[in-house]
């Protein structure tokens, strides 16, 4: 077995969380020699793929999952509001690269698209409402419209208001300047402009199997999954950022902050729609309300989707129960996940969780025309032929110790590191690649402690004028770097500031 050189830092996996981390920490440190690792043949191969998720730029405008209601009406907006801010925060990262002029045109992977949020029946009127009446008096959804007029409605969603009941109690809000983003492309130029640099290496068809401790580092053993030949490279960080399978190699580094997580993944599948004719009408993100019982991460959407140039619709996601961790794993992944540590809370949560059993049941057996027929809740003349169905991305939610559940099933994503932050895995998904660089910010604020507040305290402000926290309260700062960012990202035009469609 051949040892290789050492390095400051490995990145397992080539999704959009390692090539935002290994830039970032390029952009602080010139010098600082790093390897991404990844099993297959290219970037943004599995949850980053743009066809994997729903390429949503989420800035809480039109999620009504971020916003929970009370059992007293009252509407909660701080997880809005928050993720609104994270948002801004990646558009910063995102505008400082596209101004440096090397990075490559912003067109290829944000598009504005706006963003609706779409109800029927009273209940879901009078939450829309409720909702819409805190939440545009914050100063990052002031843009925010909401009508009850069918005939506005039709101008805002041409495609999905014919062949409606006159009757029908239905309501929407819209924000102009939502985005999508690909973020396989944003992935593969982030990974582009990491190896023009020296010392930055992306190493493809490799499989990491194991983690050391070495002395303060550790030593990470590669295969190459085509000669099978292995070897060993020495890092002094390890970042786990393997989408689904980075829980598997947390356990096996052994750290002891890796103790009593497991994982529950759940499959998705999407309809997409490439009919030019049905296309064309539809420029907007609608989100819906999810079925009672049903997991939050499978609110219904009809989304336009820009990839590679080219407009499709794609309406989802259905979800469904599989073993594997990976779009690409191996029906071994959640058994083999179980330990001593984590088998009791993941009965836990097997007992507590009948609900989403039952949910992820029914969804798995749904035939194409029931699938259809939700899709007819929001585009009632959906022709049958217009769609196909494709397999979205996995999402492994994160399993934990809870004192008074026993285990507890978390939607988000959680960020475990080791002591000495030698090492960080990222597990969980939601809401997942578009706050990727809040995510990373904390990363090295939690493993780079004296670097982030020392030598790299300068870069960070440069890169970054404006966090979140001071997003969520300065209304004058928040709207300058809003525009700052939308024209370098030419989501609006300079003169105008009104999104400019592709
Ligand atoms: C159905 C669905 C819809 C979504 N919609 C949205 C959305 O609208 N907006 C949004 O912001 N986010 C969305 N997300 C979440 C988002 O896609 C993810 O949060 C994000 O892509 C995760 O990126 P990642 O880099 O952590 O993982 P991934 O992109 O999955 O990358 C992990 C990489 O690690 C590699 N790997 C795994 N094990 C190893 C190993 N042992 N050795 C080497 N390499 C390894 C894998 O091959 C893979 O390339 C969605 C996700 C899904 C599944």
């Amino acid at each position: 077995m051949a040892h290789n050189e050492a390095v400051d830092v490995v990145l397992v996996g080539a999704g959009i969380m390692s090539a935002t981390l290994a830039v970032l920490l390029k952009e602080l440190d010139p010098a600082i020699k790093l390897e991404v690792v990844e099993l297959m043949d290219s970037g943004a191969a599995e949850s980053s793929n743009p066809w994997n998720n729903a390429g949503t730029g989420h800035a809480g405008l039109c999620e009504l999952n971020y916003t929970p209601q009370a059992a007293d009406g009252t509407v909660d907006i701080k997880k809005a509001v928050h993720i609104n801010t994270q948002f801004e925060v990646s558009k910063q990262f995102w505008s400082y690269l596209t101004k440096k002029g090397t990075f490559g045109s912003c067109k290829s992977f944000i598009s504005p698209v706006p963003h609706l949020s779409f109800v029927q029946g009273d209940n879901g009127v009078s939450f829309l409402k409720s909702r819409f009446d805190v939440l545009h008096k914050h100063h990052a959804f002031a843009d925010m419209e909401y009508t009850e007029d069918k005939a506005k409605m039709a101008e805002w969603m041409p495609l999905m208001m014919p062949g409606r009941a006159p009757d029908e109690v239905l309501a929407a809000t819209r924000v102009m300047n939502g985005t999508d983003v690909n973020f396989g492309a944003l992935t593969n130029q982030l990974l582009k402009h990491l190896t023009s640099a020296p010392d930055a290496q992306v190493k493809y068809c490799k499989r990491v199997t194991g983690l050391k401790r070495n002395g303060s580092g550790w030593t990470v053993s590669i295969k190459d999954v085509n000669s099978g030949s292995t070897r060993e490279v020495d890092a002094k960080f390890v970042f786990l950022g393997a989408g689904g399978a980075a829980l598997p190699l947390l356990q096996a580094s052994g750290i002891e902050e890796s103790k009593g997580f497991g994982g529950f993944p759940i499959s998705g599948q999407w309809l997409r729609c490439d009919n030019p004719e049905v296309v064309k009408q539809h420029q907007a993100k609608v989100y819906s309300q999810a079925a009672v019982g049903s997991p939050p991460m499978s609110v219904p959407h009809l989304d336009t989707r820009v990839v590679d140039g080219k407009k499709s619709l794609l309406f989802g996601p259905y979800a469904g129960f599989t073993t594997k961790f990976l779009k690409h794993g191996s029906f071994m992944d959640l058994p083999l996940s179980v330990r001593a540590g984590n088998i009791g809370p993941m009965l836990a949560v097997a007992k507590n969780n009948m609900d989403l059993t039952k949910y992820l049941v029914s969804e798995v057996m749904q035939s194409m025309e029931q699938r259809l027929d939700s899709l007819r809740r929001f585009y009632p003349e959906a022709k049958a032929e217009d769609w196909r169905l494709e397999v979205a991305g996995q999402r492994v939610q994160i399993i934990k110790k809870d004192p008074k559940k026993g285990g507890i099933l978390q939607f988000g994503t959680e960020l475990v590191s080791a002591k000495d932050g030698s090492l960080a895995a990222l597990l969980g998904a939601s809401p997942g690649a578009s706050v990727t660089v809040s995510i990373m910010l904390e990363l090295i604020e939690k493993c780079f402690p004296a670097k982030a507040k020392g030598e790299w305290a300068g870069k960070l402000a440069e890169i970054f004028p404006a966090r979140e926290k001071v997003l969520e309260t300065d209304a004058a700062l928040y709207r300058k770097i809003n525009t700052q960012n939308n024209i370098a990202l030419e989501l609006v035009e300079e003169s105008s500031e009104t999104p400019s469609y592709a």
